[in-house]
């Protein structure tokens, strides 16, 4: 059976990738997004697609959609904590409002609603790994909280309107997700030290980088939402990669990979960066268990097709 899928934030980084996935298996999409930090050139292959409609909006305004609609996905939303500093209230108002605006949606067309949640639920984690059932340990006033409690807002009113309406949803809690079509200048890590080491630039290893996180590849993890939207479960659902890896062993994978005489170099911590979480892990039993959902691409695998996109793109 082929649906018919709402994708807002479908011009971003993972929300491309899902429109892909979505259309190569033969759904309909309608993606929505304003651009805020997304690019028409993730979409521009799909401008001619049958099955592809894209509107300029932003879900922070009602939205009006014509036609039935199987299942609103809500991937809107700036990610990078380099936007933390810079649209804080744009990110605090796509997670409230723009959220509601698609569970509204949702409600009007009898649809399916899918929220793209996130790891930094768990904020500065306690708990390692992080279980679904672990209720976090997050700064509401930090430079984070704009990021971290919309997202907290967020999976609390789709729950509201999951009790109230009767609503359908599934909530995701995505980790660390990299691969192409990132925006190598967007201030995430992946991308940082890809772009200083093909530039031969000193690569930043904020504090002495032994933070660590868990990366996923963008393809396993469109595997892994797709999973959640179609299957039984409400959630939260973590949808990531467990392996662990300091920053300074991500930097050091980065310069082999790459071959580049870069250095590796200490920084302090930025200012708009307090409160960065020293560890994040997923525990993935619940996805692997329920839904059979694996990821399978190595950090070392997946880092090779990102390297050679943003070499196109920087033309190095
Ligand atoms: P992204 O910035 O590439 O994609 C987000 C998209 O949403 C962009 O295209 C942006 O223009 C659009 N958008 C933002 N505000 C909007 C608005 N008001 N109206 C319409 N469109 C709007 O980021 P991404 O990494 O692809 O993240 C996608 C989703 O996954 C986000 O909700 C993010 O919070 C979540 N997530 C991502 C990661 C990750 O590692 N990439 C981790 C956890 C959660
Ligand atoms: N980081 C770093 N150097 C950089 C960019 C980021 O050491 O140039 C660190 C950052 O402090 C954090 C980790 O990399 O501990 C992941 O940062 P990212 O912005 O990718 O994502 P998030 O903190 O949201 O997980």
């Amino acid at each position: 059976m082929n649906y018919r899928v709402l994708i807002a934030g479908g011009a971003g980084f993972i929300g491309s990738h899902l429109a892909d996935a979505l259309l190569a298996r033969g759904d309909e999409v309608i993606a929505v997004d304003n651009f805020i930090s997304g690019r028409p050139e993730n979409i521009a292959h799909l401008a001619d697609h049958p099955n592809f409609l894209f509107l300029e909006q932003d879900v922070t305004e009602q939205l009006f959609i014509d036609g039935y609609i199987d299942a609103v996905m809500d991937l809107a939303s700036p990610a990078s904590p380099n936007d933390f500093a810079t649209i804080p209230l744009e990110i605090l108002d796509v997670g409230s409002t723009g959220t509601r605006n698609l569970l509204d949606l949702a409600v009007i067309k009898d649809a399916r609603f899918f929220l793209a949640s996130t790891s930094e639920v768990y904020g500065d984690p306690l708990v390692h790994p992080q279980p679904e059932s672990y209720w976090g340990n997050v700064s509401s006033i930090g430079p984070r909280s704009c990021y971290d409690e919309a997202k907290r807002f967020s999976e609390a009113i789709t729950m509201a309107y999951h009790r109230v309406h009767d609503l359908e949803v599934r909530i995701v809690r995505i980790f660390n997700t990299y691969g192409p079509r990132m925006r190598p200048d967007d201030g995430r890590v992946v991308g940082n030290f890809i772009c200083q080491a093909l530039q031969g630039e000193p690569i930043t290893l904020f504090g002495d980088g032994s933070q660590t996180r868990s990366f996923c590849y963008v393809a396993d993890e469109v595997r892994g939402l797709i999973a959640v939207l179609d299957g039984p479960l409400t959630g939260p659902i973590n949808v990531g990669n467990p392996g662990e890896f300091t920053m300074r062993q991500l930097a050091e994978l980065v310069v082999e990979l790459t071959g580049t005489s870069s250095e590796i170099i200490t920084m302090p911590l930025p200012a708009e960066r307090e409160g960065d979480p020293m560890q994040r892990c997923p525990d993935i039993s619940l996805i692997s268990t329920e839904l059979g959902w694996t990821p399978t691409v190595s950090l070392r695998d997946g880092l090779i097709p990102m390297i050679d996109a943003i070499r196109d793109e920087l033309s190095l």
